[in-house]
């Protein structure tokens, strides 16, 4: 089938490779031409295990191209995909000004029936909207379908999770556009949900909620571990070993981040509200998150007293393992915090450095994760890379001023650590 996207990010360009390595006709279109230019040339924007080696097989395959122009995109294909930001506004709630402007676009562009599906993460009815808006801004009057195909695929695994996905949402309830939506989507063999449209989209926004709430439920709980001399892991373990509940989602840490998970909780907070619900329940699982790193900044202030002119060493930028992504990471707001407290800092990321260096001034990035502790007063390991558990953590304690570690991420054994003469305080154990 004939597809374009439009937007070429984390989703869009994970989303276009996909299909076309099932044998679909792609065209990526993006707003940002270094981007699109950067593609053409055979280079690749963001970091995503998997990815790049496809879009270079596709795109010599003649599958997978990419143009700056919606018009070209949206002209040349039988269903478009909207996946541009929906970031959140001050007060919370969604900024939609991104999905609209590409709504008029389309409209602008429709010469033939066309399948104009959502993958953005939008609060529900804005199908709705966007179908009103294509209608008012098209000068032919063409007939075309809205439908809502929400994205679950998780950054870092972002290519094995859009090739199996656990489901595919469809949000429709006219026969054309579901008939076509299962044949695109006929070669991933996986279940499909057909659903009314603002179904599909509450879909996306609930089962994030869910998410979070799921971590913001372990994290409240590695508290109590603390207070009652409890092992947060392992009871993890016991309660997660239960079919019904799930090991996932069950880590203890310094909270969530990421450019979902914090915004879909506000909006969906706000969601409801304009809906006459308040979902107080979203509201302590936001509330839990910012103690939790609160938290772990207390620990470091009480172990390392003043913070001012003290050297330290942060493992991991990104805001989760496997990226390159540094959206409101806790790692880089733990950075801001410490720094402005007077911190030096010597930080490392296996795959974010570049990024970061976008948002973080005025500290060290240390190539090797091996020499970030050199001289330091004090190490955190702030992201779940598995290559820090490698850390050769007898040179870290030889080469530090006192060899003291916070552990956000639960990575290491406590009585190993301490064994080692390290001062170790990790999660709720
Ligand atoms: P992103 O910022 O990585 O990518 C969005 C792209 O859209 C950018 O490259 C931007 O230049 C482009 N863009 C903006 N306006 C445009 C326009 N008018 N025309 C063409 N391109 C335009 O964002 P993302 O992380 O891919 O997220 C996109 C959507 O998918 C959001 O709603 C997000 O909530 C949702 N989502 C994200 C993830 C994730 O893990 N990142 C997962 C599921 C859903």
């Amino acid at each position: 089938m004939k597809v374009t996207i439009i937007g070429t990010g984390y989703v869009g360009l994970v989303t276009g490779t996909c299909f076309a390595e099932v044998g679909h006709q792609v065209i990526c279109v993006d707003c940002a031409a270094d981007k699109i230019k950067l593609l053409q040339a055979g280079g690749i924007p963001i970091y995503e295990p998997g990815l790049e080696e496809l879009v270079k097989k596709n795109t010599a395959a003649g599958r997978l191209r990419f143009t700056t122009s919606t018009k070209e995109g949206v002209e040349k294909s039988d269903v478009v995909f909207i996946a541009v930001p929906t970031p959140p506004l001050p007060d919370g709630s969604v900024d939609l000004s991104f999905i609209e402007g590409v709504a008029r676009e389309i409209a602008a562009s429709l010469t033939r029936y066309k399948i104009v599906v959502d993958k953005s993460t939008v609060p529900v009815k804005t199908g709705e909207k966007v179908a009103e808006t294509i209608k008012r801004y098209s000068k032919s009057r063409v007939e075309f379908d809205v439908v809502s195909n929400p994205e679950f695929l998780r950054e870092g695994f972002a290519v094995e999770d859009f090739l199996h996905p656990d489901r595919v949402v469809i949000g429709s309830r006219s026969q054309r556009p579901v008939q076509a939506m299962k044949e695109l989507y006929a070669p991933f063999h996986a279940p499909i949900i057909v659903t009314d449209i603002n179904s599909a989209e509450l879909i996306k926004h609930a089962a994030n909620c869910f998410l979070s709430l799921k971590i913001s439920y372990i994290n409240a709980l590695s508290v109590i571990c603390e207070a009652a001399g409890a092992n947060i892991q392992e009871v993890a373990n016991g309660i997660g070993m239960d079919a019904r509940i799930g090991r996932q989602f069950l880590d203890a840490s310094l909270g969530f981040g990421g450019s979902c998970f914090p915004k879909d909780l506000s909006a969906f907070i706000k969601i409801s509200e304009q809906l006459g619900y308040d979902f107080a329940l979203l509201k302590d699982v936001q509330q839990i998150n910012a103690q939790q790193m609160d938290r772990f900044v207390k620990k470091i202030n009480e172990t390392l007293w003043v913070l001012k002119d003290k050297k330290i060493g942060v493992l991991g930028l990104a805001f989760k393992q496997n990226t390159d992504d540094v959206r409101m990471s806790p790692a880089i707001d733990l950075c801001q915090r410490l720094k402005k407290e007077g911190a030096h800092l010597r930080v490392h990321d296996p795959k974010a450095m570049e990024k970061a260096k976008a948002v973080l001034k005025d500290v060290t990035f240390v190539a090797d994760m091996n020499e970030v502790a050199d001289g330091c007063d004090a190490l955190i390991i702030a992201t779940e890379w598995p290559e820090f558990k490698k850390l050769d953590i007898e040179k870290a304690r030889k080469v530090m001023t006192h060899p003291i570690m916070f552990d956000g991420r639960n990575l290491f054994d406590v009585a190993e650590m301490e064994q080692m003469g390290f001062i170790y305080k990790s999660i709720g154990r």
